[in-house]
Formats: structure tokens, C-alpha cells, sequence
């Protein structure tokens, strides 16, 4: 999997934070822009987040390229509906050339491993025949798993970015949709560490885990009321 983040909003969060001031100043959002201290941006950004009012980080977008997702991820990822998608088609896109994702349990296991290649190599097998035999890849495509690499571009502004990160950077979701985010996550952190640092499983939010069982990083409700544990943190 490759995660590449291309474009984004330069000063994303100076240009969070002066939209968000700009609601209570006479100040034009470019004077706020120029003027606020990192500080200030800081302190606006926690109360924004505290506050509930998210509507600012609305205002910085994220653009990144993702190659080598499978399309079990994929499906998954264009749940997020407050984004925009652009994805290889499989329409006009003749996939000769087999790329696919191994899950890393399947892997482990030798003989299942052997067995997974061959079930995948015989279908991908089947497609080529198809396309060979004048079948148009829109149809031949029916044959293909799940466990064929994508490849997309997604851009997300902020706000959507934390309210995913909050759902998707959770141990208990499924795990090529947590390894996309932690390097969606690592992305933007190298081009706006504060806002970067946000992006968090919805737990830190909650301060418990509301998943029937907890990786350990913050208790569930029902141990918080048993006793058993007051804050893994
Ligand atoms: C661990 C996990 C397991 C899942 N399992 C399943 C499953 O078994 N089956 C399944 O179908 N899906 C499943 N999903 C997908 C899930 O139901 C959501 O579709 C997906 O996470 C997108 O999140 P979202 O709906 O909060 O918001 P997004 O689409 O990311 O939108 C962000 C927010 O905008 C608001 N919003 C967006 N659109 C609307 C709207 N039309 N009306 C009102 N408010 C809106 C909501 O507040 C929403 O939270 C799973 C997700 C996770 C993380």
C-alpha cells in the first residue's frame, strides 16, 4: 500500500484558525491570517475541537493518492461520504497484469497461502481468457475477488478526516482500512503536525472504548462499572 498526500491547503491550520476567530473579530480573515501568533492557533484550534465547533476545519482539504488498496478496502474507504473520489475503472482499465492483497493471517498459513495464489490466479486466469475472447472488461471484471489492488484518489477536508481517523484508526476495524489511515495520519502530520495529531480512534474523544472488546488502550464501560479498570491509558 502506497499513501501519498499531493496537495493540501498551505497553512492549513493558520488558515483553520483564522476562519474561526474571523466569527468574533473586525479583522478580515486575511489580516487574522497574518496576524495570529502559533499560540493563538493552538489555543484556537483546542477550543474548536473542545467546543464541538468543527465547522472551520472544513476550510483545509487533503488530497492523496492511494495505490495498492485491495478492493475489500476500497469499498469500505467510499463509505466516507464527505470527500471526493476518483478511482480506477475497471471498465475501461483491462487488468492483465495480477496485483492483489494477501492478508497477513492468510499469509501465515502456508498451505491456506498456496491455495488463496491459486484460487486468485485461476480467476484472474479466467478474466484474461475473457478479455482475449472479446468479452469487454466491464463483464470480464465479474470475475475478479475482492482481492484485487486499487488504486484512488481521495480528497477529504479535516473536519471529515478526524470523524474518519476517529472511526478507522481503531484496532477493532478492519485492518487495511487502520494501516490506511495511520499512513493517511503520518501524511498530514509531516504538513501540519497539530492538525495531525487529531486524528485519533474515537476512544481519546470518549475517554472509554465503546467496541465490545477493548485492545487495551482505554477500558469499556462495562469494565469502568465493573471495577475492573479505571483508565488503561
Ligand atoms: C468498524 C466498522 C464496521 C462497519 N461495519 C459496517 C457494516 O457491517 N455494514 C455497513 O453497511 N457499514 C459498516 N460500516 C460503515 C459505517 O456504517 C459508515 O458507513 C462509515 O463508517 C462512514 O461513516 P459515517 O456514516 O459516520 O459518515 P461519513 O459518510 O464519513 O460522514 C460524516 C458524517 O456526516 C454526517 N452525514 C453524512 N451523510 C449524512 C446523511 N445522509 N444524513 C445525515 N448525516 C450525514 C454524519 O454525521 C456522518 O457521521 C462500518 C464502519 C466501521 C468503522
Amino acid at each position: 500500500m502506497q499513501v501519498i498526500l499531493t496537495n493540501f491547503t498551505p497553512e492549513s491550520e493558520r488558515a483553520i484558525a483564522a476562519a474561526a476567530k474571523l466569527s468574533t473579530s473586525q479583522l478580515s480573515a486575511v489580516e487574522l491570517k497574518q496576524r495570529l501568533s502559533p499560540e493563538q492557533i493552538d489555543n484556537l484550534l483546542s477550543q474548536l475541537i473542545s467546543s464541538g465547533h468543527l465547522s472551520p476545519f472544513e476550510h483545509a482539504n487533503f488530497t492523496f493518492v492511494i495505490d495498492g488498496i485491495s478492493r475489500v478496502a476500497s469499498h469500505q474507504l467510499v463509505r466516507h461520504r464527505i470527500a471526493s473520489y476518483t478511482q480506477q475503472s475497471q471498465r475501461y482499465v483491462s487488468l492483465r497484469k495480477l496485483n492483489y492483497v494477501t492478508p497477513a493471517t492468510i499469509g501465515a498459513k502456508r498451505e491456506l497461502e498456496a491455495k488463496y495464489r491459486e484460487m486468485v490466479q485461476a480467476a484472474h486466469k479466467l478474466y484474461c481468457e475473457m478479455l482475449d475472447a472479446g468479452v469487454p472488461a466491464e463483464d470480464a471484471r465479474y470475475v475478479l475477488p475482492s482481492a484485487m489492488e486499487t488504486k484512488l484518489v481521495m480528497t477529504m477536508n479535516a473536519r471529515e478526516l478526524m470523524h474518519a481517523c476517529s472511526l478507522r484508526l481503531c484496532l477493532r476495524a478492519q485492518w487495511e482500512l487502520v494501516e490506511l489511515f495511520q499512513r493517511i495520519k503520518q501524511e498530514v502530520e509531516k504538513v501540519a503536525p497539530r492538525l495531525g495529531a487529531e486524528l485519533k480512534p474515537k476512544c481519546f474523544a470518549l475517554g472509554y472504548c465503546d467496541e465490545r472488546q477493548s485492545c487495551g488502550l482505554f477500558p469499556t464501560l462495562k469494565e469502568i462499572k465493573g471495577g475492573v479498570a479505571t483508565s488503561a491509558k
